[in-house]
């Protein structure tokens, strides 16, 4: 997934808007407006003029861009209010305490046809929200109960038949979501746990091509250590799901504090709790990229090297 997150298209790190704890699903919108095809590196000007005009839009009193999330027709994922936030899209309250709102960079006029990378990136965006946002499988369009045209017939009539990827194209494999492929498959869980896949071969008596299961158990090799000091054993990656409580990231917390990873924050401080917040998840990236053996893929969420880290 090409996914850019607030802070890199010009917003606030962390949206106003309310929390939501789960949706039912995802509905999804076109912008209803004469818009043309236009170069990639102007997108995210696109996407801050669409704020702009929300948050200048007095009648609804935004308080912030009003989509979950907006794809652009180069198939981009620009994060808008994001994962567990309410949107303000979809038509009232009600509604927009129903469903997540992903709006397509289409036109009712100009650019009317949603093109492959679009549709992929809107099929990333609907399996995010599954994943990190607690969005059931629900798809639909905004028309869907409101009185609109949006997401335009072309657009809808994809929604309808279940959003297929273009050209049967592989799901994104996100953070937990496994391409069933061998090796590839075993590459994510490897990359996902911090361990090398031949390691995870070794251990398990996999043979090529990998082939891995799902729901095969996996034994986890223990990280070559010399250390003596005494580490909690890694909870396993389960433990740290965004928006989910989990008695061990208290103690992460406790280490990032420790440490001195704390800069994002809902401003009144850093402080230790349950929950694997998007501010958690942050500061751990910030770990990741800090360190050159945890910098390969400083997706914040931490594996069995980055919470040896921590504790050392
Ligand atoms: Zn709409
Ligand atoms: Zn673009």
């Amino acid at each position: 997934m090409r996914f850019v997150e607030r802070e890199d298209w010009g917003a606030p790190e962390s949206s106003p808007a309310s929390y939501l704890a789960s949706a039912r699903g995802v509905k999804i919108h076109y912008l209803g407006t004469a818009y043309s095809s236009r170069p990639h590196s102007t997108c995210d000007d696109y996407v801050r003029s669409i704020r702009a005009s929300h948050l200048a839009n007095r009648v609804e009193n935004y308080v912030d861009i009003a989509y979950t999330a907006l794809v652009c027709e180069h198939g981009a994922v620009f994060e808008g209010r994001g994962s567990h936030k309410r949107p303000g899209a979809n038509g009232s309250a009600t509604l927009n305490s129903r469903d997540y709102a992903v709006c397509a960079l289409l036109g009712s006029k100009g650019l009317t046809s949603p093109p492959d990378a679009m549709l992929t990136g809107l099929c990333d965006a609907i399996d995010w929200l599954r994943r990190d946002g607690d969005a059931g499988t629900w798809l639909g369009g905004h028309r869907d109960g409101y009185a609109t045209e949006c997401p335009g017939d072309k657009l809808y009539a994809w929604v309808k038949k279940g959003a297929p990827r273009p050209g049967g194209s592989a799901p994104d494999p996100g953070e937990d979501v496994y391409v069933v492929k061998a090796g590839d498959y075993l590459a994510v869980i490897a990359r996902r746990l911090d361990v090398s896949w031949k390691d995870l071969a070794k251990v398990n008596g996999l043979r090529e091509p990998y082939t891995v299961y799902p729901g095969q158990e996996l034994i986890i090799p223990e990280a070559a250590s010399g250390g003596g000091a005494e580490v909690p054993p890694f909870p396993g990656a389960g433990a740290f799901v965004l928006g989910k409580s989990h008695p061990a990231v208290e103690e992460l917390d406790r280490r990032l504090i420790a440490k001195g990873f704390t800069r994002h924050h809902d401003g009144n401080g850093y402080q230790p709790g349950p929950r694997f917040t998007e501010f958690t998840r942050r500061n751990v990236a910030d770990v990741q990229r800090s360190r050159a053996e945890l910098s390969g893929d400083p997706d914040g969420y931490p594996g069995p090297l980055t919470w040896k880290f921590l504790h050392s």
